[in-house]
C-alpha cells in the first residue's frame, strides 16, 4: 500500500460547485503536433467539473482507494506546520499543480525516504528541486501538453486586453462612468505591430499561430530554429538573442521554462533594451523576471503594460508590488487549470500513476527525471543542477 500525498488549490469561497456555467466540453482528438491526449484505462471523474481544488482530488480517490493506497489531499503547504511536511515521512507519492506548488526542496525530499515520485498535474517542474530528485533516484513526470493551448489563448487575451486598454475600460463601466477619453488615451490596435515570442515550443508557437490573424508582424527567438517551413507558413522573423527580439518588437511574450540559464532573463538592463511604451506578457514562470525591475519599467514608462499570472512565490503575498503597479493586468495562476485544462491533467495524473503502479513504462513525453538523471521531455527542457533555486528561496519566504 502507498501513501500518495495530493497538494491542491482550496475550494472556491462559495464552496464547491453543485453547478456549472457549461454543461459539457468540446471533444479533442489530439494535440497539435500529434501527440495524442492523455490514455488512462478508465477516470471517475466528470470532465468539466473542478478537479484541481481539494473537493475536486483530480477525481483520484475511487482509483486509488480501490487498489487499498491511502490518499491524502491538501492545501496546506508551506512551513514546518503544513499537512504536507507532516505526510512526508512516510509518502511514496507526492502530486501538486504548478497552480498551487508544492515546493520539493532538496530539504523536503531529505525528509521523505520512501519517496518514489513526484507528479506535476501541469506542465513545469520547476517548484522540485530536480538536482535533488535525481540523486535520490526519485522520479519525477508532469503531463505534456494538457494546459499548452489553455496557456497560449491566456496569453491572446492579455495582449489585447493591455493594448486595447480593456480592463480600465472595464473598471470606468463598473465605476458608473461613461469616460471615453479616458478609456481611450492608452488604446491602440494590436494590427501591425511587431509580436515576438522568447520560446517557440508548444505553447509560444501556438501563440504565434493564434496571433497571426491579426495581421502582426512575428517573431521568435529560440535557442533551435523552428522548421524552415514553419518559419515560412508564419512569416516569422527569428533572432539569436533576447536584445535582438526586444529592440524591435512591440509585444513581447516569454514562453520558455525557468531554469538557471533563463531565471531573471527580464531585468533592469534587458529592459532599458526593450521599445519604450512595449507590453510584456509572462504565463511561464514569474522568476524569469526580476519583480522590482518589472514595476519600476511600468512606472517609469518604459513599458505601456504588462501581464501575465505567474508570481514569485505562489501564491504571492498580499503586498506584492505586481499587484498594485500601474497598466498591469495580473491573474493569480490560472491560465493553465480552466475546467478543460484540468479534465486533461487530472486523466494524464491518472495514466502516469496506473502506469507507474501496474510497473508500466510512463510516457517519454510526460518525463522530467528517472534512474537518477533527466530524462524524456525534461532531458530536452531542463538543464542538470538545480533547476529551482526557488524552491528553497520559496520555502524560506514561508517561514
Ligand atoms: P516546451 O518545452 O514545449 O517549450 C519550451 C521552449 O523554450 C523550447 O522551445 C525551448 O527550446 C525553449 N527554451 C528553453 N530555454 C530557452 C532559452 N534560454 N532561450 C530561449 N528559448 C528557450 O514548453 P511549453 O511551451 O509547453 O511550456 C513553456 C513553459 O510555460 C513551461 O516550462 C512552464 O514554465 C510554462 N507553463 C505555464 C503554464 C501556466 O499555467 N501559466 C502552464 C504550462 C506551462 P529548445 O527546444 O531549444 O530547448
Amino acid at each position: 500500500m502507498a501513501k500518495i500525498v495530493c497538494v491542491l488549490y482550496d475550494d472556491p469561497v462559495s464552496g464547491y460547485p453543485s453547478k456549472y456555467a457549461r454543461d459539457d466540453l468540446p471533444q479533442l482528438d489530439g494535440y497539435p503536433d500529434g501527440q495524442s491526449l492523455p490514455t488512462p484505462k478508465a477516470i471517475d471523474f466528470q470532465p468539466g467539473t473542478l478537479l484541481g481544488s481539494v473537493s475536486g482530488e483530480l477525481g483520484l480517490r475511487k482509483y486509488l482507494e480501490a487498489q487499498g493506497h491511502q490518499l491524502v489531499v491538501t492545501s496546506s503547504k508551506d512551513g514546518a506546520g503544513s499537512v504536507l511536511e507532516r505526510e512526508l515521512h512516510d509518502a511514496e507519492i507526492i502530486i501538486s499543480q504548478p497552480f498551487w506548488p508544492a515546493y520539493m526542496t532538496a530539504e523536503r525530499i531529505a525528509k521523505a525516504p520512501r519517496l518514489k515520485m513526484i507528479v506535476t498535474a501541469g506542465i513545469g517542474s520547476d517548484h522540485t528541486d530536480l538536482q535533488a530528485a535525481m540523486e535520490r533516484g526519485v522520479t519525477v513526470a508532469e503531463v505534456t501538453y494538457c494546459n499548452s493551448n489553455s496557456v497560449a489563448e491566456h496569453v491572446v487575451m492579455m495582449t489585447l486586453s493591455l493594448v486595447r486598454n480593456y480592463i480600465e475600460s472595464y473598471n470606468w463601466v463598473i465605476k458608473g462612468g461613461w469616460n471615453i477619453a479616458d478609456c481611450v488615451a492608452r488604446s491602440y490596435d494590436l494590427e501591425g505591430m511587431n509580436v515576438g515570442t522568447v520560446a517557440a515550443g508548444r505553447i509560444g508557437l501556438r501563440v504565434l499561430r493564434l496571433l497571426k490573424p491579426f495581421g502582426v508582424k512575428l517573431h521568435y527567438m529560440d535557442r533551435h530554429r523552428l522548421p524552415e517551413s514553419v518559419e515560412k507558413e508564419l512569416n516569422v522573423t527569428h533572432h539569436g538573442s533576447l536584445e535582438s527580439l526586444t529592440k524591435v518588437c512591440d509585444v513581447v511574450t516569454l514562453n520558455c521554462p525557468l531554469h538557471p540559464e533563463t531565471e531573471n532573463m527580464i531585468n533592469a538592463r534587458t529592459l532599458a533594451g526593450f521599445k519604450r511604451g512595449a507590453y510584456l506578457i509572462n504565463t511561464a514562470r514569474g522568476k524569469l523576471c526580476d519583480r522590482d525591475a518589472i514595476a519600476a519599467a511600468l512606472e517609469s514608462g518604459q513599458l505601456a503594460g504588462y501581464a501575465g499570472d505567474v508570481w514569485f512565490p505562489q501564491p504571492a503575498p498580499a503586498d506584492h508590488p505586481w499587484r498594485k503597479m500601474p497598466h498591469h493586468g495580473m491573474t493569480p495562476h490560472i491560465s493553465g487549470t480552466s475546467l478543460s485544462a484540468q479534465a486533461r491533467y487530472a486523466a494524464g495524473t491518472r495514466e502516469i500513476l496506473e502506469c507507474y503502479f501496474e510497473g508500466r513504462p510512463i510516457r517519454n513525453e510526460y518525463l522530467i527525471v528517472q534512474d537518477g538523471k533527466l530524462a524524456g521531455v525534461g532531458a530536452h527542457s531542463y538543464s542538470a543542477g538545480n533547476a529551482t533555486k526557488g524552491s528553497e528561496e520559496a520555502a524560506r519566504f514561508k517561514q
